[in-house]
């Protein structure tokens, strides 16, 4: 099968079979067979185009940035620069200068807990979190309610998996200051209604910080419309390398944030009277920073953007619903996460067996799963589960891999009798 069948007219299929030879670590073999790859949202593998794209730059760009007047510096810094500006406009942000580099979602969301929260809540402030996020988004909350007194509360979620909105509705009150939610559940793939949030958590008077790693390389993403105040994301979950992503905010607020980390770039003028701050967005980006990575994700942007976001949503939603469908052909399999709102994540138990020992099974087969609490130990309780066997759809799965996820799964049901 090599494309996505029954796509809506309008709606081209993705060509699976040529995406596939984009990514040149998918033309190996694991234990003897051809590689499936369902782990992207642990971390996605990288179309020929970033690695290049990375080799070039250190082959022929490469020097510091913002810091030089010679040749390659100017390269450099354009490479660079180029790459926020493709940020700005995969995510619709209004302004260029609100997109801030960082290493990731955790790191980002870091920042604005330390820099937008710390100095601004009280003991007795809430900041609400859902029960389905990882762990990125509730920690960096935990951190900064221990510095401040504030409190961390849950948003409850239904047995599916669906966030409880009446539950988000009784907790909001005038202590409220920070709502903090993923636009996408790593462990359930729950697709969260953040315009709704948004506007809920407004009318309060509180903040949405919408933690987007899942959601990025699933869904056209447009900061404006979904009416949140900061958004992030990680570039090694949409086909860029690791150690670079991005954090939105709103101008209003990154103005009125003071610096996380201090260093060079970030500056305008240093004395032992007193420093000063550069303007957005250097103000947030002290220290060299991942100038290759950049050069590879601003790739990544046009490599996503050239098969289309609405494509691969599509495609996405097919292979989840066909997936979905095979799954529950397994004997004593349960998914976990149902929600009729839900993108490529397939996270399931299977009634008797470890989920360990699922994933060092199949894996002898050639197919790559995670197994383990994926960083959402909240989510497991909520569910009563001590771990979940997770599969992860993208670009370059087709039903072809699911089906060869679901006969692996029959030899398991088969050895554990
Ligand atoms: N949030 C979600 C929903 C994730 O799935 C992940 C990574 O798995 C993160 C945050 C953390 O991203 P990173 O490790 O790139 O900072």
């Amino acid at each position: 099968m090599n494309a996505t069948p029954s796509s809506p007219p309008g709606i081209a299929p993705l060509d699976v079979e040529r995406i596939r030879r984009d990514f040149p670590l998918l033309k190996r073999q694991v234990n003897g067979h051809r590689l499936v790859y369902l782990d992207s949202a642990a971390t996605t593998q990288r179309p020929s185009v970033v690695i290049d794209a990375v080799r070039d730059f250190y082959e022929q760009h490469n020097a510091n940035v913002h810091r030089g007047v010679h040749q390659l510096s100017q390269e450099a810094t354009a490479i660079f620069e180029a790459t926020r500006e493709k940020a700005r406009a995969f995510v619709n942000a209004p302004e260029v200068a609100e997109m801030i580099y960082v290493r990731g979602t955790t790191e980002a969301i870091n920042l604005v807990a330390q820099s937008w929260a710390r100095p601004r809540l009280k003991p007795g402030d809430e900041i609400l979190v859902t029960t389905m996020e990882h762990h990125s988004n509730i920690v960096p909350w935990q951190l900064v309610a221990e510095q401040t007194g504030a409190v961390v509360r849950p948003i409850a979620i239904d047995d599916d998996g669906t966030l409880d909105l009446d539950d988000l509705d009784a907790r909001l009150s005038e202590r409220t200051r920070v709502v903090a939610v993923g636009h996408v559940s790593n462990s359930l793939g729950t697709v969260n209604p953040i315009a709704h949030i948004a506007k809920r958590a407004r009318s309060v008077g509180a903040i949405t910080v919408v933690d987007g790693a899942q959601a990025a390389p699933h869904y056209p993403i447009d900061v404006q419309a979904l009416g949140c105040d900061f958004y992030a994301f990680s570039g090694h979950k949409v086909f860029g390398p690791t150690g670079v992503g991005f954090l939105w905010g709103r101008r209003e607020w990154l103005d009125a944030m003071p610096p996380w980390m201090g260093g060079g770039d970030m500056i305008n003028s240093v004395s032992f009277q007193g420093s000063t701050w550069a303007p957005l967005p250097s103000k947030f980006e002290a220290g060299t920073p991942n100038v290759g990575g950049a050069a590879g994700l601003g790739a990544a942007f046009d490599y996503v953007s050239g098969l289309g976001l609405d494509r691969i949503a599509q495609h996405d939603h097919e292979l989840l619903q066909y997936g979905t469908a095979r799954l529950l052909e397994v004997d004593g399999l349960r998914l976990i996460g149902t929600s009729p709102k839900k993108t490529g994540i397939l996270s399931f138990v299977l009634a008797g067996i470890h989920p360990h020992d699922i994933g060092t099974i199949v894996d002898r087969d050639g197919v790559a799963i995670r197994t383990g609490h994926h960083c959402a130990q909240p989510v497991m309780e909520r569910f009563g589960v001590p771990a979940t066997v997770r599969a992860s759809l993208t670009i370059h799965n087709d039903r072809a891999d699911i089906d060869r996820l679901v006969e692996s799964l029959e030899g398991v049901r088969r050895m554990f009798g």
